[in-house]
């Protein structure tokens, strides 16, 4: 098929995930055939920069036959197995060991699932069963934020805190969630520093307002990432650490972007000191090559578990799928045997960080943020004032494609530019991706002009 009938065939029998039908009748999807290190190309021959690692996934790039070869080995020797009653294989426990060797103090157990939604709802099972375990059955209760994303099952949604997605669906009762620490978009005349206590003290006023024995568990990625790369300024982490300190409150973080090097620390837990009772992973686990998922488990919570007899109710056929298993240990074995989180940490991220910050003396540019392989560009009319160009947010759709049309791939969420480019980008990739983003810039200005 050429690329007008695939786009057709696509029209006809494919419904994507997240995507309206209208403007994917309009303009047709972008078919991407092949790829290759830290590009993608599309049917046309058109090669791009990846500045997404695919969905937050590709760390490595995308030419990692280390990994592919993992999982060829493995669904030729053993395709499928369980992890049901009683059965287990080689590589699920190999990975459950070296996620235990690799995860933060105290993080010593592993339940698999088949995606990062999926080891969310599991997350949910968890601490439901632990407080019940613990004869503290009125601890139901689950704090999440604003504008978060954990998924796209009813739980990871409920968790989640996405208007545009709560409108479609009905939310479990028993998640609440608080705002978000963003400074640029609700900061107003407040310094970083002073919103980020706020922020956190938000969570303090949302338990003593719900009672604290009534509140299981609070939930958050270190970073948000899919709402728009959320960096929280430095004073929040400490003072939601204090607050959850004073209670019996279970710490959730969900990792699924930040997990396995994106911070320049294997986590982003480690990254901001913090010690999660559950820590959710996935996309970046397998380098993307295979859907899996799961959840770290803390001492204290598996001991609880483990210890006190009952079956825990609850899997996913593809729990510890023995071929993903494999994929996840290859993507280990890589990101320690060549030192790929700390090059990040000491060399790639540094430079990025600094570049990234002179897109900031762009005149539509308010603020150019970033943190290890992260970055966020937010997109305004106005400097001072912060004034975006309209209340539809199409600046940010414009310049993603003005990227794309110059061979570097951003996302936009709203009028905030996003990237998460491969750890694995050297530093005159890095030069690359900035000069692209920096000609995607001067034609969204022409083009809002
Ligand atoms: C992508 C993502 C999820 C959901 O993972 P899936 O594999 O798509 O189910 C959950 N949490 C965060 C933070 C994510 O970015």
């Amino acid at each position: 098929m050429n690329k007008s009938e695939l786009q057709q065939h696509d029209r006809d029998h494919l419904l994507h995930p997240f995507t309206d039908f209208n403007d994917l009748g309009k303009q047709g999807t972008r078919v991407i055939t092949g790829a290759e290190g830290a590009y993608i190309t599309d049917i046309d021959g058109h090669k791009m920069l990846d500045g997404m690692s695919g969905l937050w996934c590709c760390s490595l790039g995308y030419s990692r036959r280390e990994i592919s070869d993992a999982i060829y080995e493995q669904l030729n020797k053993l395709p499928f197995y369980n992890s049901f009653f009683q059965c287990t294989t080689v590589p699920s426990i190999e990975l459950a060991d070296a996620l235990a060797e690799v995860a933060p103090k105290g993080l010593n157990n592993v339940f698999f699932t088949g995606s990062g939604s999926e080891a969310n709802d599991t997350n949910l099972r968890i601490i439901r069963r632990y407080w019940d375990l613990k004869e503290q059955p009125e601890k139901r209760i689950v704090i999440s934020r604003k504008n978060a994303y954990h998924g796209s099952t009813i739980g990871g949604a409920s968790l989640g805190g996405m208007g545009g997605m709560h409108k479609q669906f009905q939310a479990l009762d028993y998640i609440e969630h608080i705002e978000q620490p963003y400074w640029f978009g609700e900061g107003g005349e407040l310094s970083p520093e002073e919103f980020g206590i706020k922020a956190a003290r938000a969570l303090d006023e949302k338990i003593q307002e719900l009672g604290p024995e009534k509140v299981a568990a609070f939930i958050a990625e270190p970073i948000q990432g899919a709402g728009g790369v959320i960096i929280p300024p430095e004073s929040y982490w400490p003072e939601v650490k204090k607050v959850l300190d004073q209670y019996d409150i279970l710490l959730v973080m969900d990792e699924v972007i930040f997990g396995f090097g994106r911070t320049g620390e294997w986590f982003g837990a480690d990254y901001y000191g913090l010690q999660p009772d559950l820590m959710t992973f996935a996309k970046a686990v397998t380098n993307g090559y295979f859907p899996l998922g799961g959840t770290m488990v803390s001492d204290r919570v598996a001991e609880v578990i483990k210890s006190r007899g009952g079956e825990f109710a609850h899997g996913y056929t593809y729990s510890a799928h023995p071929a993903g298993c494999m994929a996840g240990l290859a993507t280990v074995n890589i990101l320690r045997n060549e030192k790929i989180i700390e090059n990040v940490r000491d060399n790639t991220a540094p430079y990025l960080a600094r570049r990234w910050a002179e897109l900031g003396d762009h005149p539509i540019v308010g603020e150019a943020r970033s943190l290890g392989m992260v970055g966020a560009l937010e997109l305004v009319k106005d400097k001072n004032s912060r004034a975006r160009f309209d209340d539809d947010c199409t600046a940010g759709g414009v310049c993603r494609d003005m990227s794309i049309k110059h061979g570097l791939v951003m996302r936009a969420t709203g009028d905030t530019m996003i990237i998460a480019p491969p750890l694995i980008l050297t530093t005159e990739q890095v030069d690359e991706l900035v000069e692209k983003a920096h000609r995607a810039l001067d034609d969204t200005a022409k083009a809002m002009a």
